[in-house]
């Protein structure tokens, strides 16, 4: 084609509505146009290689790649491939004529949609190119196809106006060149090139390169931005635990190391690969926030997308390559998808199955991590059954003496003298009498130490049926009483009344195995749930704040204590005094059991001072 003879026309199916819809559309996310000019380079690229490998096309000496270059003063961004290039033809079929029936309709009719339905349609009908025009006043392509056909020269306006002639192009391949436009300077910056790059491009099949016209080169070797070979291609088996970390640090940026990770290779009908690492967190207080990367072919497409990994594994981190689903992946598009569902499903699977192999086979490790991840796995029971039910052998339980047993082991242990009961203790300071009567008894308590612990108990007990768990200061009858043994003395639970100065207060009596404790205070587990739960509410500043609910507390005297035994034989002899001891041991067993509020503490050390007094004398 010579100099003269050149071709003009107009971007074909109503380019004059779509110039300005593609600007507008892609408003909120104009950086994607790097991604898409790179990713079509790759495509150029991928394409040469398989016509080699299929014999069409010859092997060439240079080595593939793809070279980003700014040049500031032109204020021009190139993107060059060494690819399969085009022909003139080519060039107005692929590029000139937007292979888009219907596309305008589609257009008109999703106006008005969220940001999200509109990238959806972009990549649905090919526009990837065209993004380029948000950013640029023209665009030029100069391209020369593998099979040598003569090199063509391609520029188009941001109105879509373009002029087709030869091209000087010697090498083989494509050079697309943007020229920016004024108000998109930004893009004539080193630095958010860079970033763009590397956030879309790290894993890209083919060695890209960025160069900044205006930087000097220090001579050192050039060193392509992206790895063409990312951890997640490669056969689980080829991979090193240390492969696992340096790329979970480079890609998070995270020094610290993961406490575990799961390689996914999902063979054809799902096909799609990735690696999810569970984060070490730095205290409990930390923010869970995870990243889960979503990749189409080794291009970045989106973070964290709620539709591809449930709600309650986005705290996990990692990347995930799925080349079933298209590049600019709309949600709704994901959101009613079938085989995204599988692919979610085959998620939960993989991590359900990884928690319950290594709490199997590597059981030391799995206790040693157990605190790190037992919010996450559950907050992940309590929101899907299904998870649960795969993970269920592999729940752990924390002793208050820090040693671990699986729900499973406690309740077998548990069949003899508690069936189907959990002990457990919030706070084993405070609660540490009650603990101790359990493990003088042979019985273990768990220790719940968190709010999500005590949330997810319900949730054991929703999916066990029959089991209970029962804090250590309710149900004080049932594992530490001697058998058989009932006792009863109506003076003496009424002096108690009278002494507590709670006329509502219930006493009982029972005789315990042990005898040193002369009283205690239960409360019931429902009731006490359910204070737990408004005080939960109050704290979140929700309503219920007025509401409060009336604890059910049961003072226990103890038969088979010598000082019960005395207060019982002093209600005869000096009823002032067995008074004043059943008011003092009442106060003990509110002690043993909470904290006591300023006037009670008060009231407390002024009776133990009369007392020791006495004592003294
Ligand atoms: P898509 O990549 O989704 O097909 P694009 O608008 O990005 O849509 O590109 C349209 C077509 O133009 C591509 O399918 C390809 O045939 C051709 N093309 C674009 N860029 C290049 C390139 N760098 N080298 C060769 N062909 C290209």
């Amino acid at each position: 084609m010579a100099e003269q003879e050149k071709q003009r026309g107009g971007i074909s199916v109503n380019t004059e509505n779509i110039f300005p819809i593609i600007k507008k559309w892609l408003y909120s996310e104009k950086d994607i146009f790097l991604r898409e000019l790179v990713s079509n380079a790759t495509d150029a690229v991928t394409k040469l290689k398989r016509l080699q490998s299929l014999g069409k096309a010859s092997d060439f000496d240079d080595p593939f790649c793809i070279h980003v270059t700014l040049c500031k003063r032109a204020k021009t961004l190139t993107v060059e491939d060494n690819g399969i290039g085009m022909t003139e033809e080519e060039l107005k079929k692929y590029i000139c004529s937007i292979a888009l029936s219907g596309a305008v309709d589609f257009i008109q009719k999703y106006e008005g949609e969220s940001e999200d339905a509109k990238n959806g349609i972009i990549g649905h009908f090919g526009l990837g190119f065209y993004s380029a025009f948000m950013v640029s006043d023209t665009v030029e392509i100069h391209t020369r196809s593998y099979t040598n056909a003569p090199a063509v020269h391609w520029t188009c306006s941001a109105e879509g106006e373009y002029e087709i002639e030869a091209s000087a192009r010697e090498a083989r391949g494509t050079a697309v060149i943007l020229h920016i436009s004024e108000a998109e300077a930004e893009y004539l910056e080193s630095a958010k090139l860079r970033e763009m790059l590397n956030k879309y491009c790290a894993f890209m099949p083919v060695e890209i390169y960025f160069e900044d016209g205006e930087e000097q080169k220090d001579g050192e070797e050039e060193t392509p931005i992206n790895d063409t070979a990312p951890l997640w291609q490669k056969s689980i088996s080829a991979c090193t635990d240390e492969d696992y970390k340096q790329f979970y640090h480079k890609v998070f940026s995270d020094f610290r190391e993961p406490l575990f990770q799961i390689h996914i290779n999902a063979d054809y009908p799902l096909n799609f690969k990735g690696i999810l690492y569970f984060p070490r967190i730095a205290n409990r207080y930390e923010s869970l926030e995870g990243e889960v990367k979503l990749y189409y072919n080794q291009v970045f497409v989106a973070d964290n997308i709620k539709e591809v990994i449930p709600d309650y594994l986005l705290t996990l981190r990692g990347v995930l390559d799925c080349p079933e689903l298209p590049l600019n992946v709309s949600r709704s598009y994901l959101q009613t998808n079938s085989y995204v569902n599988k692919v979610r499903a085959h998620i939960v699977k993989k991590v359900a199955d990884k928690l319950t192999a290594l709490c199997r086979d590597e059981r030391e490790r799995y206790e040693k991590i157990w605190d790190d991840i037992k919010q996450f796995v559950e907050f992940a029971c309590m929101r899907d059954d299904k998870f649960w039910e795969r993970t269920k052998d592999a729940i752990l339980l924390k002793l208050t003496d820090g040693t671990h047993v699986t729900v499973k082991d406690y309740l077998e242990n548990a069949k003899e003298r508690h069936e189907n009961t959990v002990y457990y203790a919030t706070d084993p300071a405070l609660q540490a009498q009650y603990i101790a009567m359990y493990e003088a008894q042979g019985i273990r308590v768990v220790h719940l130490d968190t709010l999500l612990d005590t949330q997810f108990a319900p949730c054991v007990e929703a999916h066990m049926s029959g089991v209970k768990f029962v804090r250590v200061d309710a149900d004080l009858a049932g594992a530490l009483k001697k058998e058989g043994e009932t006792a009863d003395n109506e003076a003496l639970r009424a002096l108690f009344v009278k002494a507590s100065g709670d006329e509502k207060l219930t006493v009982r009596m029972e005789t315990f195995k042990d005898a040193d404790v002369p009283a205690l205070l239960s409360v019931s587990e429902q009731s006490r749930r359910m204070e737990d739960m408004m005080r939960m509410y109050r704290m979140a500043g929700e309503d219920g704040a007025e509401f409060a609910f009336p604890t059910e507390n049961t003072l226990i005297l103890n038969n088979a204590s010598p000082l019960i035994g005395r207060v019982n034989a002093l209600l005869t002899t000096d009823g002032e005094k067995a008074e004043a001891l059943a008011a003092y041991l009442y106060r003990l067993a509110v002690l043993a059991q909470r904290k006591l509020s300023a006037t009670e503490l008060q009231d407390f050390l002024k009776d133990s001072y009369r007392i020791l007094a006495q004592l003294a004398e």
